[in-house]
């Protein structure tokens, strides 16, 4: 129970409390928000008013970067007074002075902006899907050598573009580059096959020392929360330019982001076990808790002319067969230091179902098999005016812990 009403299909309810950052018409100051239902709360103006246990100083910023960097301590402390000032049975929530805070604190969700919730240094995508990697590998490499030798020993990744990740809502212009052409040079084009990818992020929020390896025991600690991620991709602008040395331009004008970040600690009561990883992965790698974590994902496609978004598919973080940690740990094995702030992707997250699949790529298998739309138009790939749609939530008894949506449309530069 709150002292707002949540109803038990919204994404925010009390068990959540995922941080962002906002700032309205009265006070454009960007600062740090939690969210309950339809209504965000100001956690400056809470600071400021002494509703915490001491002044943490750590909301009136414009990211949350110097809230994660005060480490996991500080996240549960937060999390364990937000949980009882937000309580209705809560006697310190019931006091006088504490409500009209809280009312002041106050601002129906219509009537705020979201901005980017953190300031990103690094970004890495990985590729931890095994579903996604083996559908990708039967289509360009055929089904005898669909996963490459490294991909069951390793969590295989890239490097990433930081200074084009987008909030939700941020249209994605289409990319203009070099495309192959059968038997004659290559041409110069707006891309043709933009596409999608289906992924979940996280922040860290704690540093390591340069040379000093974060250890799977730990790399929990690490971990400051989750958002739902969009990580466009213009396939054949990659098809041409990526050997050998992985993808380039055609991943680095946009990747899209939820504006909530959802903390592990709500995520807790969702692990579930990765799937069976055979062969036994090396000991930096190898732990034996429940490291997956079970949260629906759906993808949904809305053309200009129809008049509402269609799912186009289903999937589930719980098939990922590497956990976040064990990426972390990968990551920073070679004595790599991340800072705080550093986002890291999972990579196309595809169930073993065809009606999962992350990506247009795979639902369409190349295009062989378009995706037919309510309105009759069908689609190969995404095309100028077309609104894709992810949301993400883990389902608990009664109540749902959510990441809201990632919302982007294509538009083409006149
Ligand atoms: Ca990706």
């Amino acid at each position: 129970m709150t002292f707002i009403e949540v109803s038990p299909e919204s994404h925010f309810p009390i068990q959540n409390l995922p941080y962002g950052i906002f700032s309205t018409a009265e006070n454009p100051n960007p600062r740090v928000c939690t969210r309950l239902g339809d209504y965000v709360i100001d956690l400056a103006m809470l600071d400021e008013s002494n509703l915490f246990s001491k002044q943490y100083n750590l909301f009136n910023e414009s990211s949350l970067n110097k809230f994660m960097s005060a480490g996991k301590n500080v996240w549960r402390e937060i999390r364990q007074q937000l949980t009882e000032l937000l309580s209705s049975n809560n006697s310190k929530a019931r006091t006088e002075p504490s409500r009209s805070v809280k009312k002041e604190a106050l601002h129906f969700i219509q009537n705020i902006k979201l901005h980017l919730p953190v300031q990103i240094g690094d970004y890495t995508d990985f590729y931890a899907s095994r579903e996604h990697a083996t559908n990708v590998g039967i289509m360009f490499r055929g089904k005898e050598n669909a996963l490459m030798p490294n991909w069951l020993h390793l969590p295989v990744g890239y490097h990433g573009r930081a200074s084009s990740i987008v909030l939700s809502n941020t249209n994605v212009i289409r990319p203009h580059g070099q495309v192959a052409v059968k038997d004659s040079p290559p041409e110069f084009v707006a891309s043709r096959s933009l596409d999608f990818e289906l992924e979940m992020g996280f922040f860290v929020g704690q540093e390591n020392n340069l040379g000093e390896p974060i250890k799977i025991e730990n790399a929990h600690e690490y971990i400051f929360g989750m958002v739902l991620l969009n990580d466009w991709s213009a396939r054949d602008i990659q098809a041409w330019e990526y050997q050998p040395l992985g993808p380039f331009l055609a991943k680095n004008f946009a990747t899209s982001i939820s504006p909530w970040v959802v903390t592990m600690d709500a995520l807790d009561s969702f692990r579930v076990p990765t799937p069976k990883q055979d062969p036994t992965p090396l000991p930096y790698l190898k732990i034996d808790s429940a490291l997956g974590i079970d949260i629906s994902l759906e993808v949904f496609l809305q053309s200009e002319s129809m008049s509402e978004a269609q799912l186009i598919s289903n999937s589930n973080m719980k098939y990922l067969y590497w956990s976040i940690e064990q990426m972390l740990a990968h990551h920073t094995i070679t004595g790599c230091n991340m800072r705080v702030g550093d986002l890291c992707g999972t990579g196309t997250i595809s169930a073993p179902y065809e009606n999962g699949y992350g990506s247009m790529l795979e639902l369409t298998w190349r295009g062989e098999k378009p995706i037919q739309l309510s309105s009759g138009e069908e689609r190969k790939f995404l095309q100028d005016g077309d609104t894709v749609t992810m949301k993400a939530y883990c389902q608990g008894d009664g109540y749902r812990i959510g990441f809201g949506e990632v919302v982007g449309k294509i538009i083409r530069n006149a």
